[in-house]
């Protein structure tokens, strides 16, 4: 459906970009005309009352024109600033690699309550004394999950056999887990342990009640780190635009334990 000419709809501000002298192209995430760009006229003079409104994180309520060739914002209204996360620099990093992520695997204009709903409600997790690795690794399964991109980890890629109780092998460019005869001399492909296996598998099917009792010691919270981040670098490898963002991503890569 066509939305009309000017349209009221709640949004989370992914990011913002310098347009011109004085104005932004914002990046918006709507629950119902899903992730899309709009501009912001004037926001940048010092005399704008819309500046403060559009800070990247803030959910807002915005007025949207439908533009030529992209939206104009009409009017906006902050709901929730997130201050706790502006405070503090490590909350406002984590924060930002979740929009960030949000903006890289969501498609345009496409309806997304599901992805809304769990961008806001991980915002309010970073922000409240929730364990900050548990909430990040949830997220990333679940908009993996959302957008398309859920990695197998029920069944090895090699022989199609259900995965045995004991070491494997997880291989993004595979999609997924290898057994332990398939994974051996598979590209890309690395151990995968069985805590490890266990907690990717919860992290995928459980609820965030669940997974948020979780207590994981430091060497696997580090194991389903790199295993999942080692897989969204695989898949936003191969958007040309995310190049920039892939590599500040190998960059914090924890080094693997041996
Ligand atoms: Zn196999």
């Amino acid at each position: 459906m066509t939305p009309p000419r000017l349209y009221k709809t709640e949004a989370i501000v992914l990011r913002q970009r310098k347009l011109g002298e004085a104005d932004r192209i914002l990046t918006l995430h709507t629950p119902a005309h899903g992730k899309l760009d709009a501009k912001a006229k004037g926001v940048r003079k010092t005399t704008s009352r819309m500046s403060g409104h559009l800070q990247p994180l803030n959910r807002c309520m915005v007025q949207l024109a439908r533009g030529r060739t992209m939206e104009v914002i009409a009017g906006c209204e902050t709901l929730e600033s997130f201050q706790r996360l502006r405070d503090d620099l490590d909350r406002l990093s984590r924060a930002l690699y979740v929009a960030e992520l949000a903006d890289r695997f969501l498609p345009e204009g496409v309806e997304s309550v599901a992805t809304y709903r769990l961008l806001l409600e991980t915002l309010r997790r970073l922000q409240s004394d929730a364990d900050q690795d548990i909430v990040l690794r949830y997220y990333e399964m679940r908009l993996l999950d959302l957008s398309g991109f859920r990695p197998e980890l029920a069944r090895c890629l090699g022989c199609d056999q259900p995965l045995q109780p004991q070491q494997n092998f997880f291989a993004p460019a595979a999609g997924g887990t290898y057994c332990s005869s398939c994974g051996a001399g598979a590209a890309g492909s690395r151990t995968l342990s069985l805590n490890g296996l266990k907690v990717l598998r919860l992290l995928q099917r459980a609820s965030y009640k669940e997974t948020g009792r979780l207590s994981m010691p430091p060497a696997l919270a580090q194991e389903v780190e790199r295993h999942l981040r080692s897989y969204i670098v695989y898949m936003l490898e191969r958007d040309v635009n995310a190049a920039a963002f892939v590599e500040r991503l190998r960059r914090e890569q924890q080094p693997l334990e041996v």
